[in-house]
């Protein structure tokens, strides 16, 4: 179990001894994003600067494109209907995949404002849906087209997708990306990615406590990461929070401990949940899709509520 590095005792029973990490597909350029269908036992993700999206086949293992062009998506989850929401880089807006296959612009402004290039998004248990706006998109022609940002700011925001209500909840990151509540969501971690910019910038999660809906308070350091940065995570139905970072994937205990590591050995830029019970890595790491069953379950059943 070499890639699979035990930091804390507590980790020990997240993992299973015997299960090994399995490289599921390699070829993409850069690819994040993992979102999981437990209806149609399959996960959707980007490969930004192909600019396409990618789905493979729980039940027979196969891989195909799901979408292309893909707007340079970059991250996706499921609402709480199981329906596909996505951030895209390229047309710097949020989109959801309806029931009938049509793909809906949910948001692309704030204040009259083009968003800089939404890039990753979680769905509230209220149907509220957040989501970063860093400028990844808009730096280069790589994964988007280079641009000047609008908003002149990177932020987090609050959609309800009924109204189209969208309110700027998160405003003291430098670039906000990963996101991703508790179980209870009594708060939200927010990733921030501003060392990839400036170096002695963060590289750090902060937890923000979720006081009243669309309302948060102040943020309390949860991590620095060692090595590279933390992009996307997710949490356990436990509270751990397993995030990228660097060339692994790191698990932190609620209490800020990091306990464990699987070590992946390319770029890891998001994660997710997925197989019929919810105990299956989905990691997204450069080129390549990884996957390890663990003895966590993902916090959230996409396709509940
Ligand atoms: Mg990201």
């Amino acid at each position: 179990m070499s890639e699979v590095i035990i930091h804390d005792e507590r980790f020990r029973a997240l993992v299973i001894g015997h299960a090994r990490l399995e490289r599921l597909w390699t070829g993409g350029r850069w690819m994040e994003g993992p979102a999981y269908f437990p209806a149609g036992r399959y996960l959707v993700w980007s490969d930004i600067p192909n600019n396409r999206m990618m789905r493979f086949d729980e039940t027979d293992g196969s891989v195909s494109v799901f979408r292309e062009p893909s707007g340079n998506s970059n991250g996706n989850t499921t609402d709480r209907q199981g329906r596909l929401v996505t951030c895209e880089h390229l047309t710097r807006r949020v989109t959801r995949t309806e029931f009938d296959g049509s793909v809906r612009v949910l948001a692309d402004r704030f204040e009259g404002k083009r968003f800089n290039s939404p890039n990753d998004v979680v769905v509230a248990a209220d149907g509220t849906i957040w989501f970063s706006d860093p400028t990844y998109g808009i730096d280069s022609d790589y994964e988007g087209i280079a641009a000047e940002s609008e908003i002149g700011a990177s932020q987090v925001y609050r959609l309800d997708p009924v109204s189209g209500h969208i309110e700027a909840v998160v405003r003291d990151r430098i670039k906000p990306n990963g996101l991703a509540f508790s179980p209870d969501e009594r708060l939200l971690y927010v990733a921030d990615t501003g060392a990839s910019h400036e170096p002695g910038l963060p590289a750090t999660i902060h937890a923000y406590p979720v006081l009243a809906p669309g309302q948060l308070g102040a943020p309390r350091h949860f991590a620095t990461c060692p090595e590279g940065f933390f992009d996307g995570f997710r949490c356990d139905a436990a509270g751990h929070v397993w995030t990228s970072a660097g060339t692994s994937v790191l698990c932190y205990h609620p209490d800020g401990t990091m306990i464990g590591e699987i070590r992946i050995g390319e770029i890891v830029a998001n994660l997710c949940f997925g197989g019929p019970r919810f105990n299956r890595l989905y990691i997204c790491a450069q080129t390549s899709l990884y996957s390890l069953f663990v003895k966590a379950r993902g916090a959230v059943t996409p396709a509940a509520g």
